[in-house]
């Protein structure tokens, strides 16, 4: 299906959605976003990291712990061990990920840019027990993949991505599910994935997202350069507020996974529990604003056209296949 029946029909579809999961709503996160650490090896040009002046480091593994197990407490089941940084910088990444296992949260997610998966870090990676991992590459040559990956090496960054996918699949293993994508490409998408990494990637991999220039944010205006196409539903209440807690490093909970400065501090989740932070009067009014479309009233919503959809996965993998 084109991409514009597509959205038109996702656009006409959303509001309904929108009503649905808001009259569903339990008053806890669905997911909650742990940055481990905000330390990262890369200079990306799509990303604000260089610019963020907050104090760089990594989370305390009892910080950690203590919510891990008020998620499980309040039955959260997903996290993601993720912020604005490379997670695999941060040594206790790997024990990270048993403990949140070990103590039953059903799904652990990862972003990485790969440029640290070595054969060591695959092996524990894949016995680690988590459940999804997202492997961002951009470009599919050195010359492409390093203009927009500052930093990194695309043969290094190759080399453990293909040893990655294959390391799981000789274990026979249907997890860790590993998706790659955010490769950003000029023109068509189609083409790029004719390339020979993008084939065997598409081989071993469960699943490979391919965004065009136009699909990527620019960090709500903050970094320039990028050429956004807005989302038709950006009118509509923004769902990360009713589904995903973000815990930045050191312990303090800002809007979303966008305010990489922690602009909008919503408090601290050592002070705090996970409940109180979720229903505290500061997010009850950015959710009210969102619902009267007074976007403008919050700094880093203003200038966010980042709407995530609101139509459950299973619908929208339907839309996909048409
Ligand atoms: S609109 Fe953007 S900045 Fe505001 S909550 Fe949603 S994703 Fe975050």
């Amino acid at each position: 299906m084109p991409p514009y029946i597509k959205n038109s029909i996702k656009k006409l579809a959303m509001p309904i959605f929108v009503k649905k999961r808001l009259r569903e709503w339990k008053g806890i996160p669905d997911i909650v976003l742990i940055e481990n650490t905000n330390h990262c090896n890369a200079k990306c040009v799509m990303c604000p990291h260089g610019k963020m002046k907050r104090k760089k480091g990594t989370m305390s593994f009892d910080l950690y712990k203590h919510i891990i197990d008020e998620c499980v407490n309040l039955g959260i089941q997903r996290i993601q061990i993720t912020g604005t940084g490379e997670p695999l910088l941060d040594p206790l990444l790997f024990e990270r990920i048993r403990y949140a296992k070990n103590a039953d949260i059903k799904e652990v997610n990862i972003f990485s840019n790969a440029s640290l998966l070595n054969h060591e870090n695959q092996e524990l990676l894949l016995t680690s027990g988590v459940d999804l991992i997202f492997l961002s590459i951009d470009g599919f040559t050195s010359e492409s993949y390093e203009n927009i990956r500052v930093g990194l090496s695309f043969e290094v960054v190759k080399e453990n991505v293909l040893s990655l996918l294959r390391g799981k699949k000789s274990k026979g293993n249907y997890k860790p599910i590993i998706i790659v994508g955010g490769l950003r490409v000029k023109g068509d998408a189609s083409a790029f994935l004719k390339n020979n990494f993008c084939e065997e990637i598409n081989k071993l991999s469960d699943g490979i997202w391919v965004g065009e220039h136009g699909d990527v944010h620019d960090w709500s205006g903050n970094v320039e350069g990028i050429h956004y196409r807005r989302v038709p539903w950006y009118n509509l209440p923004c769902r990360r507020l009713w589904d995903a807690l973000s815990i930045l490093w050191d312990g303090r909970v800002d809007l979303c996974c966008i305010d990489y400065e922690g602009t909008v501090n919503l408090g601290n989740i050592e002070k705090q529990s996970i409940r109180e932070l979720w229903n505290e009067q500061r997010i009850k009014e950015v959710r009210g604003y969102h619902l009267n479309k007074q976007f403008e009233k919050i700094e880093i919503c203003k200038n966010c056209f980042e709407r995530p959809s609101w139509i459950p996965k299973n619908i929208e993998r339907i839309l996909d296949d048409f």
